[in-house]
């Protein structure tokens, strides 16, 4: 390819918007542009390299038996409702109707149309086991769109389907994606980890996700060296830790906090620690109310609620709803007479004599006890894991990670195949439902994970492969004819060996020049300057300090084996 006729928007300002290093690097290196929130468009150089990403991911998933087919994004509701998940969804789903009324969404992921296929195709237990496989759009209605394509509205994803007769082939069928995932994320140059992961709202049996250590990461990772337990964060148990907790045998009694909406400033006024304070969240999960209490140095964690009491979607109750349960404003809440369930954390049960908001603006209650001052509808580990917390496994000490979900394997089990009546009559005669595992990459999500983790101050250091072309040839005088001829000749004989080469035949200083290829991060760049008459020239590996004279033709033979063995599959 030819700079001159190539559409590369390189910026030299970062844009104000991006917060952080990927979301920077594929703004300025003109791989992507926002069409809206959570919303993007790929350019050239970009689009190379995600397709880059799906090659790989296909050839993987090609590797280990699955089967490519291609669904529709937009999908009737009638898709979702045996499941129940067209209610489940909530405001993630993109809805829309057709000009009959009926209802559509854009499909945010397919398990129901995999078995629903597999119901209509597939005629006998013979034919199985089976995994199906696609490469398609999702959409999803993002509360929080953000990182540009970490998290965004519109995004590719590889997600397979294994259907399976038994418990023993879905382990099968399960253990053949964790490998294939294990070759992806290594093929595109990734670090990660695995980690055990919360089945949720999915139903099933087991699942692990795929993590990108990375500081940028919206996941937090428990891991304990002693033992090696590694979870997410939902997933990861909580153990009470060892405070002992006195009853001091005082009755109850409401005292005037004013102007104390922190619990800083509380610990500041009552001269206690912040853990005797027992925090009353109020949430709204689904359509009710509910109050959740944890101690006053510990965080919720709103997916363990969020599973705790099956609920679609979850969030904090609005200042105003907040006001009307408590009759206080928000910061003075407390479990007594809420007239909604209240859920408490584990390490509530352990606590004697601690404070609470009391429900009426500027004041708190003291010397509370559970049982006698309100009553807990349930108890359950519904906190946040932190550094120094108790290892679930082997009582040693946890410390935690930020990590980038880049896929998830999950045993489904048989959720899907009961709501949708997908069984067959096995071997024995017996009617049996299949048994459903399901496996998801984040394509684009992956793109920027390998920008997250292989990049320096000049820009993206791409993998050869993935990088969206390989060599960069670059004459520094366009105009000086023995640069030209060389340049040109480099460039052909990379072609003629299978290289994706690119030539900066634009009339630009060569700053310009090596500032754009650094940027964007072509793995090799052949300088050819002043020695050209020599047929000498520079031959530079992104990433790596200076540079190497050698004869052009040496040059070639050597970006052609660094190439070829960085492309090599593993
Ligand atoms: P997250 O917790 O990050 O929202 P998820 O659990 O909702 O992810 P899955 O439903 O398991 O994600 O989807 C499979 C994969 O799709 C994820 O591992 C991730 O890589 C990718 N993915 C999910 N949501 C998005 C998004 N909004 N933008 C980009 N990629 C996404
Ligand atoms: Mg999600």
């Amino acid at each position: 390819m030819r700079l001159s006729g190539l559409l590369m928007p390189t910026l030299r300002e970062v844009p104000a918007e991006a917060e952080i290093t990927s979301h920077r690097l594929m703004l300025r290196a003109g791989l992507i542009r926002k069409l809206a929130a959570g919303i993007y468009s790929y350019m050239p150089m970009g689009l190379r390299s995600l397709r880059k990403v799906e090659d790989i991911i296909r050839e993987e998933m090609d590797r280990a038996g699955a089967n490519e087919v291609l669904m529709s994004a937009l999908l009737p509701a009638e898709a979702y409702q045996p499941s129940g998940r067209w209610d489940v969804f909530g405001p993630e789903m993109f809805r829309l109707r057709d000009r009959h009324d009926r209802d559509f969404c854009l499909g945010p992921t397919h398990e129901e149309i995999f078995t629903e296929t597999v119901k209509n195709e597939v005629k006998s237990y013979k034919q199985l086991p089976l995994t199906l496989y696609q490469v398609g759009t999702k959409y999803r209605d993002e509360r929080r769109p953000r990182f540009g394509v970490m998290r965004s509205r519109e995004f590719i994803m590889k997600d397979a389907y294994s259907f399976d007769l038994d418990e023993k082939g879905l382990d099968e069928s399960y253990k053949k994606m964790y490998e294939a995932y294990c070759r992806i994320f290594t093929r595109l140059g990734l670090k990660f980890t695995i980690v055990d992961a919360d089945s949720g709202a999915m139903g099933g049996s087991g699942s692990q996700e795929f993590m990108v250590l990375s500081e940028v990461g919206e996941d937090i990772i428990a891991h304990c060296e002693a033992c090696g337990y590694c979870a997410n964060e939902e997933k990861a148990e909580c153990i009470p830790d060892g405070k002992k907790f006195e009853a001091n045998g005082k009755e109850i009694e409401k005292i005037l906090t004013p102007d104390v909406h922190t619990i800083a400033q509380l610990t500041d006024f009552l001269g206690v620690p912040e853990y005797m304070f027992v925090k009353t969240i109020i949430y709204k999960a689904d359509d009710k109310f509910v109050a959740v209490l944890v101690r006053g140095d510990r965080e919720i964690n709103e997916v363990k609620l969020q599973n705790l009491l099956g609920a679609g979607e979850v969030e904090l109750a609005a200042p105003a709803d907040v006001r009307a349960i408590t009759k206080a404003e928000v910061g003075f809440a407390g479990p007594m007479n809420l007239g909604i369930e209240v859920y408490a954390d584990n390490e509530i049960k352990n606590m004697h004599s601690f404070v609470t908001g009391a429900n009426e603006t500027g004041y708190h209650f003291v010397n509370v006890e559970t049982g006698r001052d309100f009553e807990v509808t349930k108890y359950a580990d519904l906190r946040q894991i932190t550094n120094g917390d108790i290892c679930p496994k082997c009582g040693k000490e946890i410390n935690t990670f930020n990590g980038i979900e880049v896929g998830h394997i999950f045993k489904l089990g048989t959720k899907y195949s009961k709501a949708l009546d997908l069984t067959f009559i096995n071997e024995a005669g017996e009617s049996v439902p299949v048994i459903m595992g399901c496996y998801g990459i984040g394509v684009n999500r992956c793109l920027a994970a390998v920008i997250e983790q292989h990049s320096d101050e000049n820009g993206i250091i791409w993998p050869v492969s993935i990088a969206p072309y390989h060599v960069s040839v670059i004459p520094v005088n366009v105009n000086n004819q023995a640069q030209k001829e060389l340049a040109e000749k480099i460039y052909n004989t990379l072609l003629e060996n299978g290289i994706e080469a690119i030539i900066d035949d634009r009339d630009e200083r060569p700053g310009v020049k090596f500032k754009d290829s650094e940027l964007v991060g072509i793995p090799l760049r052949i300088t050819v300057g002043k020695k050209a008459e020599e047929n000498i020239v520079e031959y530079k590996i992104r990433g790596s300090e200076g540079f190497e004279e050698k004869t052009a033709d040496d040059a070639i033979k050597a970006a052609i084996e660094y190439i070829k063995e960085g492309i090599k599959s593993i």
